[in-house]
């Protein structure tokens, strides 16, 4: 069976370009992901009439709607209604989402409101998708046609667990969906895109299903393997040889799988080392500790760092050498390597990895133009330097000096 729907988001906000619609995103992503074909999206403001406008019309084309926003207790929050209008249905008081939503303000020591009422109101005869993470719960309406609207708050944190849990298993129950795709990424590092692609061609074309996509963004490649199937175990076996062989021709450069970030990656070789780590950050200007210390767990093996933004910072908290800065300026090789061995000394580290270089507009000079970084890693045993001149504005540089930075340290590890 298939089922086709289209997705309108409730919000005002976001036709003003004040709030980008990220719900949207996310949850054709995942009805993609689980055989359901999406064939519109809409943005409504938080207008009645309008809403129930865009619905009727929406189910003229399809089986049916899912919205996001609205849902909440305030004057501007009309989904409900408007969904009642488009379908001729009155609202009801839910019972149980009323309890829940009284133990839900009980257990945050908070009074519960009249208008907080309106939200346990769905309507009538609509099935609740429960909202294990908030106050509004969803739900899901039929019309005599049997067509429906199925209607979640907006904010995504709240969404996503109701559209995983119970949105997408009730309809593809419904639906007799048994189709679902599975998608693998891995994640690379170093190697660029017609390099990637140069080593897997042949793969490229040979495989219809599964199907592998290369994505490039920001120094980084992702091979996609995407397989269609009629289970995710299914799908897994189809995905696992061709995995395999993809890991074998990129190896030394597939960091992680799926969603695990370089930072991640990064936190569990040094862990499985038994290692740990400290930063002296230039230009990066604390970007690279951001992204480890963004990881869970990360205390274990990151200890600190200095962002040595300063001369006087990297001669007094790093321990470089006021010759070297005068001989070969900041932004060199010698001063990373000084930068690096400085951190990893200081902080009594394992490992010390230091960034340096100009990350524009200004600052630049034929010899040392706006983009070049020098890297360095320093281990006690083996120091190493590197240097690459990105391009770019200020914040591209340093995004990109922070991603080689990280990609160049999960290298070190992973051979270590
Ligand atoms: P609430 O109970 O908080 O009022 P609600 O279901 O009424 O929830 P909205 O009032 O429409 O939802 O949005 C609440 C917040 O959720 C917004 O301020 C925004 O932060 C986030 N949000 C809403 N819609 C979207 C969207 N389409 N994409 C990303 N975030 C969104
Ligand atoms: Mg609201």
């Amino acid at each position: 069976m298939s089922l086709r729907v289209e997705l309108v988001a409730v919000g005002t906000e976001l036709l003003l370009g004040q709030l980008t619609d990220t719900n949207t995103v996310h949850v054709a992503q995942q009805l993609a992901g689980n055989g359901i074909d999406v064939l519109g999206t809409h943005a409504v403001g938080d207008n009645r009439a309008r809403i129930a406008a865009t619905l009727r019309a929406a189910l003229e084309r399809v089986d049916g709607v899912i919205t996001t926003g609205g849902l909440g207790p305030t004057v501007d929050d009309l989904t409900k209604e408007a969904v009642c209008d488009a379908l001729g249905l009155e609202t009801e008081l839910h019972e149980p989402s009323l309890r829940q939503m009284q133990e839900f303000f009980a257990s945050m020591g908070r009074e519960m409101r009249e208008n907080n009422r309106k939200q346990a109101e769905i309507p009538r005869g609509a099935h609740v998708l429960e909202n294990p993470r908030g106050t509004a719960p969803g739900f899901i309406a039929f019309d005599e046609r049997g067509k429906f609207v199925a209607s979640m708050p907006g904010v995504p944190r709240e969404m996503k667990p109701m559209l995983a849990e119970y949105l997408i298993p009730l309809l593809r129950e419904r639906y007799g969906i048994a189709e679902a795709i599975t998608t693998r990424y891995l994640h690379t590092i170093n190697l660029g895109e017609s390099e990637i692609d140069h080593r897997i061609d042949d793969l490229f074309r040979a495989s219809e299903n599964p199907k592998i996509a290369v994505l490039a963004h920001e120094g980084q490649c992702d091979v996609k393997i995407m397989a269609k199937a009629s289970s995710r175990a299914a799908a897994e076996e189809m995905i696992a040889p061709l995995e395999r062989e993809i890991l074998a021709r990129l190896e030394g450069f597939v960091y992680a799988r799926d969603n695990e970030s370089i930072g991640a990656a990064i936190v569990r070789l040094l862990a499985e080392r038994g290692r740990t780590l400290a930063t002296a950050e230039s230009c990066t200007g604390g970007r690279l500790a951001s992204a480890i210390t963004a990881v869970p767990g990360a205390s274990a093996v990151y200890l600190g760092g200095v962002v040595a933004y300063d001369n006087a910072v990297k001669i007094g908290e790093l321990g470089v050498a006021e010759q070297t800065l005068e001989e070969v300026g900041a932004v060199s090789e010698r001063t990373a390597l000084e930068m690096a061995r400085g951190a990893r000394e200081r902080l009594r580290t394992a490992i010390g990895i230091a960034t340096t270089g100009i990350a524009g507009p200004s600052g630049g000079t034929p010899e040392k133009p706006v983009g070049l970084v020098w890297f360095a890693i320093d281990d006690g045993k083996q120091p190493q330097s590197w240097s690459f001149t990105f391009r770019g504005d200020r914040d591209a540089i340093q995004r990109r000096a922070t991603t080689m930075a990280l990609g160049l340290l999960w290298r070190v590890l992973d051979r270590s």
